[in-house]
């Protein structure tokens, strides 16, 4: 049996063409599907019965199984999905009203069943490894919000539960297909990849030459402090996870996103401060500065994210206060646990 949702273009006129169709019903069916939303064969109008029996003897749309969802005050909304094999992950819903560009739906996505990097400041990172999504577990989350919501998913940041970079086959044929015309038509710069910096994945990804955005956590530009919150740091330090940064950039000649997590005594000092403007130096880069949420007793928001972003401007590094959203739902960074967790 074929699985659709992890198809490319290409793959699923290959699919027609193998059950003795044109190629051209690849366009058609991609109209019912990813256009209409439509999950049943057999509601297709303009495929005749017997293109209807084939489909449903050599194909399937995979669909996740909706346990729960919570809506967050300002609106974010979580949902808990179960997989085939009864494991769960959450993927998050943001939706904002942006003038002159109606309501931006934004859609943060899971690619593993837990996370083995270990991050001490997150939930994800507390509660294990279980497995990979497949192409199509990744997609559904979209196809799935798009059809419950009946809305259009227009930015997608691979931000949720795992890291994107140990999942990369399928994590990059996902951006395809969410980037493909003729099915979900997300531009390729309205997605964004979050790494906790594995630098030779960073270092594939550049040959890609996808263009999308990267988003790098980078948290403390200090090695001693990275590697106490971090593990991956005792791997690919600062040196080295600044040099794949600056190869990408070269490559893709794009901003990198580095999402600094402001932690009360921890990341917010004077000194801290030296070392994240050195560590941007040379690099073209963009600091999202983040308050915390205060998943850990021992992780206290820091309140000086407006104090860096002044003193970053004095020397012309780029950055945002990020706001936090769906805190109140542990659907912010770091909460997600489902029983999952995020970036
Ligand atoms: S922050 Fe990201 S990489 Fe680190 S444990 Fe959590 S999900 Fe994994």
């Amino acid at each position: 049996m074929q699985d659709i949702l992890g198809m490319s273009y290409l793959e699923l006129e290959d699919f027609f063409k193998s059950i003795d169709e044109p190629r051209y019903r690849a366009e058609q069916f991609a109209q019912w599907i990813y256009g209409k939303k439509l999950r049943d064969f057999s509601d297709i109008t303009n495929f005749k019965k017997e293109l209807k029996d084939k489909l449903e003897e050599n194909a399937f749309i995979y669909s996740l199984k909706l346990r729960s969802s919570q809506t967050s005050k300002d609106g974010t909304k979580k949902y808990l999905f179960a997989l085939e094999d009864g494991e769960l992950i959450e993927t998050v819903l943001l939706r904002q009203k942006k003038e002159n560009e109606g309501t931006r739906n934004t859609l943060c996505i899971s690619t593993q069943v837990g996370c083995p990097m270990n991050c001490s400041f997150c939930a994800t990172g507390q509660a294990g490894f279980e497995r990979d999504l497949k192409t199509s577990e990744i997609i559904a989350q979209i196809a799935d919000v798009e059809r419950i919501e009946k809305l259009k998913i227009n930015n997608v940041v691979f931000m949720g539960m795992g890291e994107p970079f140990l999942n990369y086959e399928n994590v990059v044929r996902a951006i395809k297909i969410i980037n493909e015309k003729k099915f979900f038509n997300i531009g390729i710069r309205k997605i964004t990849v979050s790494t906790c910096g594995l630098v030779p994945e960073i270092n594939r990804f550049a040959e890609e030459e996808l263009d999308v955005v990267l988003a790098v956590s980078l948290h403390s530009a200090d090695d001693t402090k990275r590697s106490s919150i971090m593990p991956v740091n005792r791997r690919y330090n600062l040196e080295e996870l600044k040099k794949a940064i600056a190869h990408y950039i070269s490559k893709i000649n794009r901003r990198v996103t580095l999402e600094y997590a402001m932690i009360r005594g921890f990341n917010d000092k004077p000194e801290d401060l030296r070392k994240l403007i050195s560590f941007c130096q040379g690099l073209k880069v963009h600091v999202n500065l983040i308050p915390i949420n205060e998943t850990e007793e021992e992780y206290k928001k820091s309140e000086k994210a407006e104090y860096f972003a002044s003193e970053l401007k004095k020397k012309n590094i780029e950055s945002t206060v990020r706001q936090e959203r769906g805190a109140d739902i542990d659907a912010a960074c770091g909460q997600l646990k489902g029983k999952g967790r995020k970036h």
